[in-house]
């Protein structure tokens, strides 16, 4: 039987730790870190998302802001909204809480994020400097994935990693994080052949797909380390993993539960991006 990754606890405890540096940030610098999240429309699972943000942002301490617009917002007043953020000191990190209604062009926005407050990692420049070795801020999700690895010691160096889905907030950077810690990484996605034989060479399965309890134990090798990445409603409502947990876990070694596994860890790490980006912001800027 698997060992359970306690994602809720291992998040509490780097958030704990966080409020007391952004205490000392306050007496030592006297600077707050400051964190503006906008939601624009009313999609329910985005306003669980940011409610949680806000909570947790004003738990440990920062400034915390959310603009709530309407679903009939054009591009350009929320592009306006960004660039209010962009220029106003008290804030370090702005996130614009995803999926943006169909209407508005969401590349246009997210470029529109200063790469210095863009805590969320999906500016170009950011996806670029962490592809090049030079990273500076990093999808969230995959961030708390590689802290997980590493508080529970999870060797990388030599070893296979799968991971199932590509998306720019999920999946790529994932892989690319693997890499860096030299893991062995095939990346792959709904064109994928033969894709539970491609799983079972892992020693690291990271899935992030968006289909509830769709990778069963035909997936996975004994002995494996699981990540389960999606939020999924089943029939009843009730929150599921991509992976079928009850019957993975008779094989892995190590697995995260949904909820209580990667969710809280993604909040803890956009958090961590935001004080870090206040701290920067302490240095002077480069002509
Ligand atoms: P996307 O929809 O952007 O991407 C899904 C990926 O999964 C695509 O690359 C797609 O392939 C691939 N895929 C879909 N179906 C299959 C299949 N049958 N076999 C193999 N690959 C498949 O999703 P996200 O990356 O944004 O999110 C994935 C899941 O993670 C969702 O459940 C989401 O809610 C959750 N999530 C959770 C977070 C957290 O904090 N816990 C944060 C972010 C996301 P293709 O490219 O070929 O279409």
């Amino acid at each position: 039987m698997a060992q359970i990754i306690d994602g809720k606890g291992l998040a509490g405890k780097l958030q704990a730790n966080l409020a007391k540096s952004v205490a000392d940030m306050k007496e030592t610098y006297g600077i707050t870190p400051g964190l503006v999240v906008i939601l624009v429309g009313d999609n329910p699972a985005s306003q669980v998302y940011v409610r949680n943000k806000e909570r947790s942002a004003l738990a440990a301490g920062f400034l915390s802001e959310t603009v709530r617009l309407p679903e009939s917002t054009t591009d350009e007043t929320l592009l306006k909204e960004v660039e209010k953020y962009n220029q106003d000191d008290r804030f370090h990190g702005i996130l614009v809480q995803l999926p943006l209604p169909e209407h508005i062009d969401e590349q246009k926005v997210l470029l529109a994020i200063s790469p210095e407050k863009d805590v969320d990692g999906f500016h170009p420049t950011n996806m670029g400097n962490l592809w090049s070795g030079n990273r500076v801020m990093v999808p969230c999700t995959p961030a708390g994935i590689m802290k997980m690895l590493e508080f529970y010691q999870v060797p990388l160096e030599g070893k296979t990693a799968v991971v199932v889905g590509r998306s720019n907030i999920v999946g790529k950077p994932m892989a690319h994080l693997l890499i860096e810690q030299n893991a062995t990484v095939t990346l792959t996605h709904s064109k994928t052949q033969h894709l539970p034989e491609v799983c079972r060479t892992a020693d690291i399965l990271v899935v992030a797909i968006g289909r509830g309890h769709f990778v069963t134990k035909e997936f996975v090798k004994p002995g494996a380390v699981v990540i389960d990445v999606g939020m999924n409603r089943d029939e009843t409502g009730k929150l599921i993993g991509d992976v079928k947990f009850d019957e993975v876990a008779e094989i892995a070694s190590l697995i995260t539960p949904v909820p209580g596994g990667v969710g809280p860890m993604t909040i803890t790490m956009l958090l961590e991006q935001t004080y870090e980006a206040a701290m920067r912001s302490l240095s002077p800027k480069e002509e």
